[in-house]
C-alpha cells in the first residue's frame, strides 16, 4: 500500500516546502512504503569484483575480532559468546543466540566480513540470514539475496524493514563478502526526546548501498517503531537466525 502523496491543490510553495526539506523527504522516503511490502521495486541487481582478502584494519581501528577468539565478544546475557571459532572466522552455532561486543560503541566507521552458506538452503528469509546490529538496535541486514528473492527492505544490506539497499551487490553464497557502514548515533535531550536521527552510509562489497540515510527508529520486524532514548554507546551485536553465516575480520574506528 502506497501512503497519500500530498494534495496536488495544495499551494505550491507549501507543497515544495514539505516536499524538498531534508526532513521532509527523508520522511516522504520511509512512509511511502509499508514496512515489508512486497511490491516496493527490487534494487538492481551489480556485480561486485571478485572477492578479495582481509581487509586490514587501519593503525586506529579497534579489532573486534582477528579471526582467532570471541574475547571481545559475550552472548546477549554477558556470558562467553557460544558461536565456533576456526580456520580464522567465526560461525554461527544455531539457536545459541546472538553475540554482543562486551564494550559499547557509538558512532563509528565499521568494517565487517561475512558469508552466506553454501551450499545454500532456503528461500526468502530462510536464507544465510543474520543481522548486524549496531548499538544492538539498528540493523544492516545479513541475507544471501543471489538469486533469491525477499522483501526489499528485508534483503541483504537492508536497514531492516526501513531502506532497501540501493543496488542488490551480492557475491555468491559461499563466496567472503564486505560491509563498510558509516553509522550516527541518535541524538536525544536531557528529557529523552529525540534531537537527531540515527544516519548510516553503508557500502556492500564496495558498492554504495545507503548514503545518509535516515533511520526512522529502532529496528522490528513488521513494524517501524519510534525512537527511545539510549546511551551514548552501547554494544553491536551479531543476530542468530538460525543459520550457520560465517564472519571474519571485524573492526571500527571510533568517531566520537
Ligand atoms: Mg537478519
Amino acid at each position: 500500500m502506497r501512503a497519500q502523496l500530498p494534495d496536488r491543490s495544495l499551494p505550491w510553495a507549501v507543497a515544495a516546502a514539505l516536499l524538498f526539506s531534508a526532513a521532509a523527504a527523508a520522511a516522504a522516503q520511509d512512509l511511502t512504503w509499508a514496512v515489508h511490502d512486497r511490491e516496493r521495486p527490487q534494487p538492481k541487481v551489480v556485480a561486485p569484483g571478485p572477492a578479495g582478502p582481509p581487509v586490514p584494519p587501519p593503525a586506529d581501528a579497534v579489532v573486534l575480532f582477528d579471526g582467532k577468539d570471541l574475547g571481545r565478544w559475550t552472548d546477549a546475557k554477558g556470558g562467553p559468546a557460544r558461536w565456533k571459532v576456526e580456520s580464522g572466522y567465526m560461525e554461527i552455532v544455531p539457536k545459541s543466540g546472538g553475540i554482543r561486543t562486551a564494550a559499547g560503541y557509538g558512532d563509528c566507521q565499521l568494517h565487517v566480513e561475512w558469508m552466506a552458506p553454501l551450499p545454500a538452503k532456503g528461500t526468502d528469509q530462510d536464507r544465510g540470514n543474520s543481522g548486524v546490529f549496531l548499538m544492538d538496535l539498528y540493523e544492516v541486514q545479513v541475507l544471501d539475496c543471489y538469486g533469491n528473492r525477499t522483501y526489499a527492505d528485508g534483503m541483504t544490506a537492508a536497514l531492516y524493514g526501513q531502506h532497501p539497499p540501493l543496488v542488490n551487490a551480492c557475491r555468491p553464497p559461499g563466496e567472503w563478502q564486505t560491509y563498510d557502514i558509516v553509522f550516527h548515533r541518535p541524538r536525544f535531550d536531557k528529557d529523552g526526546a529525540l534531537v537527531a536521527p540515527a544516519r548510516m552510509t553503508v557500502f556492500h562489497n564496495g558498492l554504495l548501498v545507503h548514503d545518509n540515510d535516515v533511520l526512522t527508529g529502532p529496528t522490528a520486524h513488521k513494524a517501524r517503531p519510534p525512537y527511545k532514548a539510549h546511551a551514548d554507546r552501547l554494544p553491536i551485536s551479531l543476530q542468530d537466525h538460525d543459520h550457520p553465516v560465517r564472519f571474519r575480520n571485524i573492526w571500527l574506528r571510533e568517531l566520537e
